[in-house]
């Protein structure tokens, strides 16, 4: 510290690259932020976003008190004042009609949240609602559905050893906007160069040209949502040429024969005319896969976001399996996270119970968001009357978004926990301010369990409360203290101690835990850290894989340990776990699960599908965004137009597009209008426009945003779902356009 001039590391909690930050304050203001050289993942990489926690720091917009509507106007009020309307409001409903009538939405920002991910499951115990929608079912639930039938649990989700491999197979994933996701790299871009630059190869399947496309060896275009149709056709390949080797493997491997013949009808020449990908081509590609001395597949957003997310999830692991990479450096792997607990062999399933206006399955505890407006509007027994939303912004991110929105004015009560007054919480009817990133700590809980390689870092926080708001676990707290009827003056320090007791609690009762058997209050006691999330933190890294077993492992990993080291601790590459982290009731692969392969006969009907003409929408991902919250920073959203139509030019000239001009986009589900861009970034019949976009609704306070609104794709967007996931079918919507 020199002249009132501090430097602070942190992490960057904005994406899942999880970037080292330097962050220079002066006299408490950010000065600076730059990528930290020294962090031990990132070194030095950031991307134009990381900087702009200065901006979103200062935002005028952003909330700083609770805030109360009254006669239509959102008005500020008193900490106290906004918890005695929640419970004088919550309570009568839970007490009428139950705690189902209570629906909350959990939003991306949670997993990028120590209170988030530590304190929401306590408001959700509280609570008891059957009524849980995140934004998992907007993008990611196919993957967790997948591993969670073939390695026994949701979360043991192998990534892509992107630093060891020679052949990266990648589809619908474009990390050079988006920085990758399920598969923690900072600095994607450089760590695909680098396989190239060592002999490798990177092939990447995408309907659309992009910056990754470009800079990979290899672009295959495809029809948005047939990414199983290829898929199958590589693993049909793989069995008629003799290729498939499951190498180490073999013996923890169940299944083989069933996606044998579940893959027979699907060869090159039956798949090519409706993936859009020639068979010879896909020869070859199931051949080099084959060959290639370590290869890995993986697929994001694209191939989840889709009618058949959860095959295509399937399909890639199934890839990596019958070629021998799963498990193996430089093949698909899995993290080793330093918060990990262990983990039963009861494997996992969905449809425990269903959803009550269309039966849809529960999967890892939630309904599909797709569902949550007819929750809302379908009269009887039952109805959803009151919305919590944590975060997140699903009036713009879930499909079929009029519905919705509409939907949300049908609520007799709202309560949202927010940074900003936005398009959805503008229907709340109290909003309570979020913490801001750099007045929370930070430890990224979520992203060290994806990471491709094993890291611990830990944040402070580096500011402290403004106007002494309390922090977000607190918050949390407070509302499961009021949902469960203790009122909104219960003791939270009491209540976060019982809470923190029963973590330890379950951990000494665990057979497979480090501290089995020991003395619930000595844990307690030598428990180092804060209150609320800190201490968490320190229990789970000392009984996780690294840590000092509370004494058992002299110099393990310990909240101590990781804020000595400012610039994370390397706990070095990823290294084989299998068999013995199989969560499967007998320990081996499921390789064909019983639900994905009753699914396949659904892909079937496609084989011989080419389209019917119409042409299909597509989203797409911009380095300067994230999802819908980020356009009210100015540094991020000047300069050109974002939220434009992609056209190739051949069907532009047909349907008689400008360039520069206006188009209209009719779909099932609704219609917006958006300037054209032409370009041959595109395939023929397809168009596309990003998400997260649409600030011209009345109520907002999103003052820069609303000056460049763009348009919200999710008006387009019927409410299907993939029937295994629940996840929402965001890419390959019919639709027509013409000029307007
Ligand atoms: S890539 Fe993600 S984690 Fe890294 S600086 Fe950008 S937003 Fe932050």
């Amino acid at each position: 510290v020199t002249d009132g001039t501090r430097t602070e590391y942190r992490t960057c909690p904005l994406c899942e690259a999880t970037c080292g930050l330097e962050v220079t304050l002066h006299a408490d203001e950010v000065v600076r932020i730059r990528g930290d050289r020294d962090d031990v993942f990132s070194r030095g990489f950031i991307c134009p976003k990381g900087s702009t926690l200065k901006h979103l720091e200062a935002d005028p917009d952003r909330l700083r008190t609770p805030l109360i509507r009254r006669n239509g106007v959102h008005e500020p009020a008193a900490w106290d004042e906004a918890f005695q309307e929640i419970e004088s409001r919550l309570r009568p409903i839970i007490e009428q009609h139950g705690p189902d009538a209570v629906a909350v939405y959990l939003g991306n920002p949670n997993v990028h949240s120590m209170s988030g991910v530590l304190y929401n499951r306590v408001f959700l115990k509280a609570l008891r609602t059957r009524n849980i929608y995140s934004a998992s079912t907007i993008d990611q639930m196919p993957k967790h559905v997948s591993a969670g039938l073939m390695f026994g649990h949701p979360d043991l989700i192998p990534v892509p050893d992107i630093d060891r491999t020679g052949y990266l197979l990648m589809l619908g994933a474009n990390p050079y906007e988006s920085n990758g996701s399920l598969a923690t790299a900072p600095d994607w871009p450089g760590r695909m160069e680098a396989i190239m630059e060592r002999g490798g190869t990177v092939v990447v399947v995408d309907p659309r040209s992009t910056r990754t496309t470009r800079a990979a060896s290899e672009h295959v275009f495809i029809r948005p949502g047939t990414d199983p149709l290829l898929l199958f056709g590589l693993v049909n390949v793989l069995f008629a040429d003799g290729l498939v080797d499951p190498g180490r493997l073999a013996d923890s491997v169940e299944g083989l024969d069933a996606v044998r013949a579940a893959a027979a009808p699907f060869t090159p020449e039956a798949v090519a005319n409706g993936c859009g990908v020639d068979a010879d081509r896909i020869r070859r590609l199931a051949r080099d896969l084959a060959a290639a001395d370590t290869a890995v597949v993986y697929g994001r957003i694209g191939t989840h976001t889709a009618e058949f997310g959860t095959l295509a999830s399937w399909l890639v692991d199934v890839l990596n399996t019958l070629t021998g990479n799963l498990d193996r450096p430089g093949g698909a792997m899995f993290p080793r996270a330093a918060t990990e607990q262990p983990r039963d062999r009861r494997g996992f399933r969905t449809g425990r119970y269903t959803s009550r206006v269309h039966g849809l399955p529960e999967v890892r505890s939630e309904f599909p968001v797709a569902t949550l407006a007819d929750e809302i509007l379908a009269p009887g027994d039952g109805r959803v009357r009151t919305l919590v939303t944590l975060a997140g912004n699903p009036v713009l991110s879930a499909p079929d978004s009029d519905t919705l929105d509409r939907a949300l004015g049908e609520l007799d009560f709202m309560v949202s926990l927010d940074l900003y007054l936005n398009e959805t919480t503008r229907r709340a009817d109290v909003i309570l301010p979020g913490t801001p990133p750099l007045r929370r700590p930070h430890y990224d809980f979520a992203f060290t369990q994806l990471a491709v390689r094993n890291v611990a870092n830990f944040s402070p926080a580096i500011l402290t409360a403004e106007h002494e708001n309390p922090d977000e676990w607190r918050i949390l707290l407070r509302l499961a203290a009021v949902v469960a009827g203790q009122g909104r003056s219960a003791d939270l320090d009491a209540f976060d101690d019982m809470v923190f007791a029963t973590l330890i609690g379950r951990s000494v009762a665990d057979p497979g835990s480090r501290v089995t058997g020991r003395s619930p209050e000595e844990l307690f006691a030598a428990t180092t850290g804060a209150p609320g999330p800190e201490r968490m933190l320190d229990f789970l890294l000392r009984t996780g894989p690294y840590g000092d077993g509370y004494g058992t492992a002299p110099g393990g990993l310990t909240l101590e340990r990781l804020r000595a080291a400012p610039h994370g601790v390397d706990l070095g590459a990823l290294e084989p776990r299998l068999p013995s982290a199989l969560a499967t009731p007998n320990g081996r692969v499921d390789l064909a699960p019983k639900v994905i392969i009753d699914d396949v006969a659904r892909l079937s009907k496609r084989l011989t599908s080419s389209g019917n003409g119409h042409l299909v929408l597509v989203g797409r991902r911009d380095l300067r965004s994230n999802n819908s919250w980020m356009h009210n920073l100015e540094v991020l959203v000047k300069g050109k137009e974002r939220c434009t139509l992609h056209v190739h030019p051949a069907d532009a000239d047909r349907l008689g597009l400008d360039p520069g001009g206006m188009a209209m986009v009719v779909s099932a589900a609704g219609s917006v209008a958006a300037p054209v861009r032409v370009t041959d970034d595109i395939m023929p019949g397809v168009v596309s426009l990003p998400h997260g976009w649409g600030h011209d609704l009345d109520g907002i306070r999103l003052n820069v945003a609303a000056t460049r609104p763009g348009v919200n794709t999710n008006r387009l967007v019927p409410a299907a779902t993939d029937p295994l996931s629940g996840n929402a079918v965001l890419n390959g919507i019919p639709v027509e356009v013409t000029p307007t």
